[in-house]
């Protein structure tokens, strides 16, 4: 009887997967596969694995195909005419609520894909956009339905003005799609770069990949956190040469320049930064680099302290 009454306790104390719990969730790490937490504070950040794929070399400009093998050997992430390519999204949860950084290409079934995370896309409070590229808003709807139904939907206004507005013509008819429902439901709203979104949360202006492309900054005791969208696509070259910009920038000129300020910014405050396009679990730090000739360089380090 004693025997069976502790077989009864020890099941309900056990955990119901191979993932070790803590009391308040699951302890930092990988809590699922493509799932990757990491807690600071009051803060928990989940960078969500969205789609793993190849960047090719003729995407890239302004560097040659052996400059390119240069700048990226030996990593393992490099053939003969392309590159690792990862797309990733983020969920954090903080007193003010829980935030969505972008909605990924929503490539698997987003409900799942949030689960393994421990949320459904009915607890999201907020879906903070970077930009309106599709691997940044396709994952807003599951079919014709939201993902994030109780959630507001944020863009910048310069990025609405461009993409949705009068003249936008064709090029914002993906974006708008994909906005419809929440537009039609009053849960989108845009923001001026440097407003205050939510308590401990502000938006950063970081245009050039977009015309209205930006950061989120989020504070939280002595932490810097910023989540800034596309600012790098291919960390194996872009951090080493900044100036080095990829097909996909609408202005090239203002997105090198804006790199190469956020890249010092970054490593002069000690950022934790996360990417879209960085290596999952894309969150780490910029630290300074070697002079290399061409203006400052930096290395990407993906150490979490
Ligand atoms: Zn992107």
């Amino acid at each position: 009887m004693r025997f069976a009454f502790i077989f009864v306790l020890l099941a309900m104390v056990a955990p119901a997967s191979g993932i070790a719990w803590a009391t308040d969730g699951p302890a930092d790490g990988y809590v699922a596969e493509g799932v990757y937490r990491k807690t600071y504070g009051d803060l928990a950040i989940y960078a969500i694995a969205d789609r793993l794929g190849r960047l090719d070399f003729s995407i890239v400009k302004g560097l040659s195909a052996q400059e390119i093998a240069k700048l990226a050997s030996p990593s393992p992430e490099l053939d003969k005419t392309s590159l690792t390519s990862y797309v990733s999204f983020f969920l954090i949860k903080s007193p003010a609520g829980l935030f969505v950084v972008d909605a990924g290409l929503g490539q698997a079934d987003m409900a799942k894909t949030l689960e393994k995370a421990g949320f459904s896309g009915e607890e999201a409070t907020d879906v903070l956009l970077t930009h309106f590229h599709g691997d940044h808003v396709n994952g807003l709807l599951a079919g014709p339905n939201p993902v994030f139904p109780k959630a507001t939907v944020w863009a910048s206004v310069v990025e609405d003005q461009y993409w949705l507005k009068d003249g936008a013509g064709g090029r914002g008819q993906n974006a708008a799609e994909k906005l419809a429902p929440y537009i039609k439901a009053g849960r989108y709203k845009t923001f001026e770069p440097g407003q205050e979104i939510k308590p401990g949360v502000k938006a950063v202006e970081l245009y050039g990949h977009t015309p209205g492309h930006v950061g989120f900054l989020f504070e939280s005791g002595d932490l810097e956190f910023l989540a800034w969208g596309d600012v790098v696509h291919a960390y194996l070259l872009q951090f080493a040469r900044p100036d080095v910009t990829m097909t996909y920038d609408v202005d090239p000129q203002k997105a090198k320049e804006t790199r190469a300020k956020v890249l010092g910014e970054a490593a002069e405050r000690g950022y934790l930064v996360a990417g879209a396009h960085l290596p999952f679990p894309s969150l780490g730090q910029v630290k300074k680099g070697p002079a290399a000739g061409q203006g400052l360089s930096y290395v990407w380090d993906k150490e979490l302290k």
